[in-house]
Protein backbone atom coordinates (compact mmCIF):
# COMPACT_ATOMS: atom_id res chain seq x y z
CA UNK A 1 0.00 0.00 0.00
CA UNK A 2 1.31 3.48 -0.96
CA UNK A 3 2.70 5.39 2.11
CA UNK A 4 0.06 8.15 3.62
CA UNK A 5 0.80 11.66 4.96
CA UNK A 6 -1.01 11.43 8.07
CA UNK A 7 -0.34 14.67 10.06
CA UNK A 8 0.24 14.23 13.67
CA UNK A 9 -0.45 15.32 17.16
CA UNK A 10 2.51 18.28 16.64
CA UNK A 11 0.77 19.68 14.10
CA UNK A 12 -0.83 23.17 15.08
CA UNK A 13 -4.72 22.58 15.80
CA UNK A 14 -7.00 24.70 14.01
CA UNK A 15 -9.85 24.59 16.70
CA UNK A 16 -8.95 25.17 20.18
CA UNK A 17 -9.44 22.95 23.27
CA UNK A 18 -12.55 24.71 23.97
CA UNK A 19 -14.39 24.49 21.40
CA UNK A 20 -14.60 20.64 21.14
CA UNK A 21 -17.15 18.70 21.15
CA UNK A 22 -17.11 15.23 22.82
CA UNK A 23 -18.38 12.46 20.46
CA UNK A 24 -21.32 11.09 22.49
CA UNK A 25 -20.62 7.26 21.55
CA UNK A 26 -16.72 7.18 21.01
CA UNK A 27 -16.07 8.01 24.53
CA UNK A 28 -14.29 5.53 27.04
CA UNK A 29 -13.78 7.56 30.30
CA UNK A 30 -10.33 5.28 30.86
CA UNK A 31 -9.25 5.23 27.39
CA UNK A 32 -5.55 7.28 26.69
CA UNK A 33 -5.73 9.14 23.74
CA UNK A 34 -7.77 11.75 21.81
CA UNK A 35 -8.60 11.46 18.13
CA UNK A 36 -9.35 14.96 17.36
CA UNK A 37 -11.18 15.77 13.97
CA UNK A 38 -12.56 19.03 13.14
CA UNK A 39 -13.77 19.90 16.46
CA UNK A 40 -15.07 16.67 17.65
CA UNK A 41 -13.03 14.33 19.54
CA UNK A 42 -12.62 11.03 20.61
CA UNK A 43 -11.44 9.18 23.99
CA UNK A 44 -9.91 5.95 22.80
CA UNK A 45 -7.19 2.99 23.49
CA UNK A 46 -3.74 4.07 21.61
CA UNK A 47 -2.77 0.12 22.08
CA UNK A 48 -5.91 -0.77 20.36
CA UNK A 49 -5.22 1.70 17.26
CA UNK A 50 -1.70 0.67 17.61
CA UNK A 51 -1.91 -3.40 17.24
CA UNK A 52 -4.89 -2.78 14.75
CA UNK A 53 -3.05 -0.38 12.55
CA UNK A 54 0.36 0.28 11.45
CA UNK A 55 0.07 3.83 10.83
CA UNK A 56 -1.60 4.36 14.33
CA UNK A 57 1.62 2.25 15.31
CA UNK A 58 3.93 4.47 13.72
CA UNK A 59 2.28 7.87 14.93
CA UNK A 60 2.27 6.71 17.87
CA UNK A 61 6.28 5.62 18.53
CA UNK A 62 7.01 9.56 18.12
CA UNK A 63 7.57 10.97 21.96
CA UNK A 64 3.97 12.09 23.01
CA UNK A 65 3.36 15.23 24.91
CA UNK A 66 3.12 14.47 28.97
CA UNK A 67 2.10 17.74 30.13
CA UNK A 68 -1.74 17.59 30.07
CA UNK A 69 -1.73 21.42 29.86
CA UNK A 70 0.43 21.69 26.27
CA UNK A 71 -1.65 22.34 23.28
CA UNK A 72 -1.50 18.73 22.22
CA UNK A 73 -3.40 17.56 24.79
CA UNK A 74 -7.20 16.95 26.31
CA UNK A 75 -8.75 15.34 29.22
CA UNK A 76 -5.28 14.64 30.70
CA UNK A 77 -4.59 12.51 27.37
CA UNK A 78 -2.48 12.67 24.45
CA UNK A 79 -4.38 14.60 21.80
CA UNK A 80 -3.60 12.94 18.17
CA UNK A 81 -5.21 15.32 15.47
CA UNK A 82 -6.25 13.81 12.24
CA UNK A 83 -8.34 15.21 8.72
CA UNK A 84 -11.19 12.90 8.23
CA UNK A 85 -14.62 13.37 8.48
CA UNK A 86 -16.20 13.03 11.95
CA UNK A 87 -18.90 10.52 10.17
CA UNK A 88 -16.08 7.86 9.28
CA UNK A 89 -13.95 8.59 11.84
CA UNK A 90 -16.62 7.55 14.19
CA UNK A 91 -17.49 4.47 12.60
CA UNK A 92 -13.91 3.47 11.98
CA UNK A 93 -13.46 4.09 15.52
CA UNK A 94 -16.71 2.31 16.65
CA UNK A 95 -15.67 -0.83 14.65
CA UNK A 96 -11.83 -1.14 16.15
CA UNK A 97 -13.44 -0.58 19.46
CA UNK A 98 -16.60 -2.80 19.69
CA UNK A 99 -16.50 -5.88 17.74
CA UNK A 100 -20.17 -6.20 17.76
CA UNK A 101 -20.41 -2.99 15.91
CA UNK A 102 -19.99 -4.11 12.18
CA UNK A 103 -20.87 -6.96 11.28
CA UNK A 104 -21.37 -7.92 7.29
CA UNK A 105 -23.51 -10.61 7.78
CA UNK A 106 -25.88 -8.06 8.67
CA UNK A 107 -27.48 -4.89 7.08
CA UNK A 108 -25.41 -1.69 7.23
CA UNK A 109 -25.78 1.53 5.75
CA UNK A 110 -23.58 2.62 3.15
CA UNK A 111 -22.27 5.25 5.19
CA UNK A 112 -21.00 3.07 7.91
CA UNK A 113 -19.13 0.44 5.13
CA UNK A 114 -17.82 3.51 2.85
CA UNK A 115 -16.52 5.08 6.56
CA UNK A 116 -14.90 2.00 7.74
CA UNK A 117 -13.32 0.95 3.86
CA UNK A 118 -12.15 4.54 3.84
CA UNK A 119 -10.38 5.04 6.99
CA UNK A 120 -9.48 0.91 7.15
CA UNK A 121 -7.44 2.02 3.64
CA UNK A 122 -6.34 4.87 4.92
CA UNK A 123 -4.78 3.60 8.17
CA UNK A 124 -3.79 -0.01 6.97
CA UNK A 125 -6.17 -1.93 9.14
CA UNK A 126 -6.80 -5.11 6.63
CA UNK A 127 -9.21 -7.11 8.53
CA UNK A 128 -11.73 -4.25 8.59
CA UNK A 129 -10.65 -3.66 4.67
CA UNK A 130 -11.37 -7.53 3.89
CA UNK A 131 -14.82 -7.18 5.79
CA UNK A 132 -16.07 -3.88 4.18
CA UNK A 133 -14.87 -5.45 0.73
CA UNK A 134 -16.35 -8.77 1.29
CA UNK A 135 -19.73 -6.31 2.34
CA UNK A 136 -19.81 -4.28 -0.49
CA UNK A 137 -19.32 -7.32 -3.41
CA UNK A 138 -22.78 -9.03 -1.69
CA UNK A 139 -23.95 -6.22 -3.68
CA UNK A 140 -21.55 -5.56 -6.56
CA UNK A 141 -19.71 -8.71 -7.29
CA UNK A 142 -17.13 -9.36 -9.02
CA UNK A 143 -17.93 -12.81 -10.78
CA UNK A 144 -21.08 -13.99 -12.63
CA UNK A 145 -21.58 -16.80 -10.62
CA UNK A 146 -22.07 -14.51 -7.45
CA UNK A 147 -23.93 -12.37 -9.49
CA UNK A 148 -26.36 -14.91 -10.17
CA UNK A 149 -26.48 -15.94 -6.93
CA UNK A 150 -27.33 -12.63 -5.54
CA UNK A 151 -30.23 -12.11 -8.29
CA UNK A 152 -31.53 -15.20 -7.49
CA UNK A 153 -31.84 -14.90 -3.96
CA UNK A 154 -32.82 -11.55 -3.02
CA UNK A 155 -32.36 -8.66 -5.76
CA UNK A 156 -30.19 -6.07 -4.40
CA UNK A 157 -29.57 -8.31 -1.50
CA UNK A 158 -29.97 -5.61 1.17
CA UNK A 159 -27.01 -5.82 2.89
CA UNK A 160 -26.47 -1.95 2.29
CA UNK A 161 -29.91 -1.07 1.45
CA UNK A 162 -31.01 0.05 -1.76
CA UNK A 163 -31.22 3.65 -2.87
CA UNK A 164 -31.39 5.89 -6.27
CA UNK A 165 -27.92 6.92 -6.57
CA UNK A 166 -25.99 3.70 -4.54
CA UNK A 167 -24.26 2.47 -7.89
CA UNK A 168 -22.57 6.03 -8.36
CA UNK A 169 -21.54 6.37 -4.47
CA UNK A 170 -19.75 3.00 -5.13
CA UNK A 171 -18.17 4.16 -8.34
CA UNK A 172 -16.76 6.90 -6.17
CA UNK A 173 -15.56 4.93 -3.23
CA UNK A 174 -13.99 2.04 -5.60
CA UNK A 175 -11.83 4.75 -6.99
CA UNK A 176 -10.93 6.46 -4.07
CA UNK A 177 -10.18 3.05 -2.10
CA UNK A 178 -8.10 1.69 -4.82
CA UNK A 179 -10.61 -0.87 -5.27
CA UNK A 180 -11.09 -1.95 -9.18
CA UNK A 181 -12.96 -4.61 -8.80
CA UNK A 182 -15.92 -2.89 -7.76
CA UNK A 183 -16.18 -0.88 -10.67
CA UNK A 184 -17.09 -2.80 -13.71
CA UNK A 185 -21.02 -3.81 -11.71
CA UNK A 186 -21.36 -0.56 -10.35
CA UNK A 187 -20.60 1.29 -13.71
CA UNK A 188 -23.22 -1.08 -14.99
CA UNK A 189 -25.52 0.21 -12.52
CA UNK A 190 -25.09 3.24 -13.22
CA UNK A 191 -25.14 3.01 -17.09
CA UNK A 192 -28.66 1.24 -16.65
CA UNK A 193 -30.07 3.99 -15.04
CA UNK A 194 -32.08 7.09 -16.72
CA UNK A 195 -29.96 9.48 -18.49
CA UNK A 196 -31.05 12.29 -16.62
CA UNK A 197 -29.31 10.59 -13.54
CA UNK A 198 -26.13 10.04 -14.88
CA UNK A 199 -26.03 13.32 -16.68
CA UNK A 200 -27.16 15.76 -13.31
CA UNK A 201 -26.86 13.74 -10.71
CA UNK A 202 -28.79 12.85 -7.76
CA UNK A 203 -29.91 13.83 -4.56
CA UNK A 204 -31.03 11.68 -1.82
CA UNK A 205 -31.52 12.02 1.99
CA UNK A 206 -28.83 11.96 3.99
CA UNK A 207 -29.29 9.02 6.85
CA UNK A 208 -30.56 11.45 9.66
CA UNK A 209 -33.27 12.26 7.00
CA UNK A 210 -32.98 15.87 7.35
CA UNK A 211 -30.30 16.96 5.25
CA UNK A 212 -30.20 15.94 1.88
CA UNK A 213 -27.05 15.70 -0.23
CA UNK A 214 -26.27 15.22 -4.29
CA UNK A 215 -24.75 12.18 -5.55
CA UNK A 216 -22.79 12.78 -9.21
CA UNK A 217 -20.02 11.25 -11.08
CA UNK A 218 -16.84 12.78 -12.43
CA UNK A 219 -17.14 13.93 -16.24
CA UNK A 220 -14.02 11.37 -17.19
CA UNK A 221 -16.41 9.07 -15.57
CA UNK A 222 -19.74 10.17 -17.06
CA UNK A 223 -18.33 10.17 -20.36
CA UNK A 224 -17.27 6.04 -20.33
CA UNK A 225 -20.58 5.37 -18.58
CA UNK A 226 -22.97 7.04 -21.05
CA UNK A 227 -21.04 5.33 -24.09
CA UNK A 228 -20.51 2.17 -21.91
CA UNK A 229 -24.54 2.36 -21.97
CA UNK A 230 -24.57 2.15 -25.66
CA UNK A 231 -22.02 -0.96 -25.81
CA UNK A 232 -24.24 -2.37 -23.15
CA UNK A 233 -27.56 -1.71 -25.51
CA UNK A 234 -25.61 -3.42 -28.45
CA UNK A 235 -24.42 -6.29 -26.32
CA UNK A 236 -28.42 -6.97 -24.74
CA UNK A 237 -29.11 -7.03 -28.51
CA UNK A 238 -26.09 -9.37 -29.66
CA UNK A 239 -25.61 -11.44 -26.60
CA UNK A 240 -28.42 -11.53 -25.51
CA UNK A 241 -31.24 -12.04 -27.25
CA UNK A 242 -29.68 -13.01 -30.44
CA UNK A 243 -30.99 -15.99 -30.53
CA UNK A 244 -34.66 -14.20 -31.85
CA UNK A 245 -32.58 -12.89 -34.88
CA UNK A 246 -31.46 -16.06 -35.72
CA UNK A 247 -33.41 -18.51 -38.28
CA UNK A 248 -34.41 -22.02 -37.23
CA UNK A 249 -31.93 -24.63 -37.15
CA UNK A 250 -34.16 -27.10 -39.39
CA UNK A 251 -34.14 -31.27 -38.21
CA UNK A 252 -32.88 -33.78 -39.85
CA UNK A 253 -35.76 -34.50 -41.86
CA UNK A 254 -35.61 -31.56 -43.94
CA UNK A 255 -33.69 -31.48 -47.23
CA UNK A 256 -31.22 -28.61 -45.65
CA UNK A 257 -29.94 -30.47 -42.40
CA UNK A 258 -28.40 -33.98 -43.17
CA UNK A 259 -27.17 -34.68 -39.82
CA UNK A 260 -28.13 -34.14 -36.15
CA UNK A 261 -31.28 -32.68 -34.56
CA UNK A 262 -33.49 -29.68 -35.09
CA UNK A 263 -36.39 -27.43 -35.24
CA UNK A 264 -39.23 -29.42 -37.33
CA UNK A 265 -41.61 -26.33 -37.61
CA UNK A 266 -39.13 -24.14 -38.46
CA UNK A 267 -41.71 -21.58 -40.26
CA UNK A 268 -43.87 -21.61 -37.24
CA UNK A 269 -40.79 -20.98 -35.01
CA UNK A 270 -39.45 -18.49 -36.54
CA UNK A 271 -42.96 -15.98 -36.64
CA UNK A 272 -42.76 -16.76 -32.89
CA UNK A 273 -39.21 -15.42 -32.37
CA UNK A 274 -40.17 -12.71 -34.53
CA UNK A 275 -43.77 -11.87 -32.08
CA UNK A 276 -41.24 -11.66 -29.15
CA UNK A 277 -38.67 -9.83 -30.80
CA UNK A 278 -41.25 -7.42 -30.89
CA UNK A 279 -42.58 -7.54 -27.55
CA UNK A 280 -38.89 -7.15 -26.34
CA UNK A 281 -37.84 -3.74 -28.83
CA UNK A 282 -39.31 -1.47 -25.98
CA UNK A 283 -37.00 -2.84 -23.47
CA UNK A 284 -34.12 -3.14 -26.09
CA UNK A 285 -34.74 0.37 -26.55
CA UNK A 286 -34.95 1.94 -23.18
CA UNK A 287 -32.57 3.44 -20.56
CA UNK A 288 -32.16 0.30 -18.80
CA UNK A 289 -31.12 -1.89 -21.33
CA UNK A 290 -28.52 -3.86 -20.29
CA UNK A 291 -27.63 -8.05 -20.89
CA UNK A 292 -27.02 -8.69 -17.19
CA UNK A 293 -30.42 -7.67 -15.33
CA UNK A 294 -33.43 -8.36 -18.27
CA UNK A 295 -35.22 -11.49 -17.77
CA UNK A 296 -37.22 -13.38 -20.42
CA UNK A 297 -39.89 -15.53 -19.88
CA UNK A 298 -39.35 -18.98 -21.32
CA UNK A 299 -42.32 -20.50 -20.12
CA UNK A 300 -44.72 -18.64 -22.04
CA UNK A 301 -41.35 -18.24 -24.99
CA UNK A 302 -42.36 -22.23 -25.45
CA UNK A 303 -46.28 -21.53 -26.35
CA UNK A 304 -44.97 -20.05 -29.66
CA UNK A 305 -41.78 -21.96 -30.30
CA UNK A 306 -40.58 -25.98 -30.71
CA UNK A 307 -38.87 -27.16 -27.43
CA UNK A 308 -35.61 -27.25 -29.90
CA UNK A 309 -35.79 -23.82 -30.31
CA UNK A 310 -36.46 -23.38 -26.60
CA UNK A 311 -33.60 -25.32 -26.05
CA UNK A 312 -30.83 -23.70 -28.67
CA UNK A 313 -32.16 -20.37 -27.49
CA UNK A 314 -31.56 -20.77 -23.90
CA UNK A 315 -27.94 -22.20 -24.84
CA UNK A 316 -27.03 -19.09 -26.74
CA UNK A 317 -28.79 -16.83 -24.02
CA UNK A 318 -26.59 -18.47 -21.63
CA UNK A 319 -23.30 -18.24 -23.44
CA UNK A 320 -24.35 -14.55 -24.31
CA UNK A 321 -24.41 -13.81 -20.54
CA UNK A 322 -21.57 -15.07 -19.56
CA UNK A 323 -19.45 -13.34 -22.69
CA UNK A 324 -21.73 -9.83 -21.42
CA UNK A 325 -20.22 -10.78 -18.08
CA UNK A 326 -16.15 -11.28 -19.41
CA UNK A 327 -16.46 -8.40 -21.58
CA UNK A 328 -18.19 -5.76 -18.64
CA UNK A 329 -14.70 -3.89 -17.74
CA UNK A 330 -13.97 -3.36 -21.64
CA UNK A 331 -17.11 -1.84 -21.73
CA UNK A 332 -16.29 0.74 -19.84
CA UNK A 333 -12.48 0.69 -20.46
CA UNK A 334 -11.03 -0.55 -17.76
CA UNK A 335 -8.34 -3.86 -17.65
CA UNK A 336 -9.82 -7.15 -17.63
CA UNK A 337 -11.47 -9.15 -14.51
CA UNK A 338 -8.49 -11.03 -13.26
CA UNK A 339 -6.26 -7.80 -13.62
CA UNK A 340 -8.83 -5.40 -11.65
CA UNK A 341 -9.32 -8.44 -8.83
CA UNK A 342 -5.46 -8.28 -8.27
CA UNK A 343 -5.05 -4.55 -7.82
CA UNK A 344 -8.25 -4.49 -5.43
CA UNK A 345 -6.86 -7.66 -3.05
CA UNK A 346 -2.96 -6.90 -3.20
CA UNK A 347 -3.23 -4.51 -0.55
ZN1 LIG B 1 -38.34 -24.66 -33.65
Amino acid sequence: MASLEIPTHDMPSLVTPTCLIRSQDVWYDDGNVIIQTGNIVFKVFRGILASNSTVFADMFSVPQPTNAAGPDAYDSCPLVQIYDTPEDTRHFLKAIHDAGYYDVRTTSKFSVVAGILRLSTKYQVPYLRKRAISHLTTMFPSSLQDFQENRNSSPYAAKLGHYTGLAMEVVNLARECRLPMLLPISMYYCAVMRLEHILDGVTVANDDGTVTRKIDLDWPEKRVIILGKRALNFRARTNLFGFLLTSATPAPSLPTNPSGSGCAIPQRCETGKLKWLRQMEPLLSGDKCGPLHMQFDWARYSDDVCPYCVLEGKNKYREGLKKSWEELPSVFELEPWDILKAESLDQ
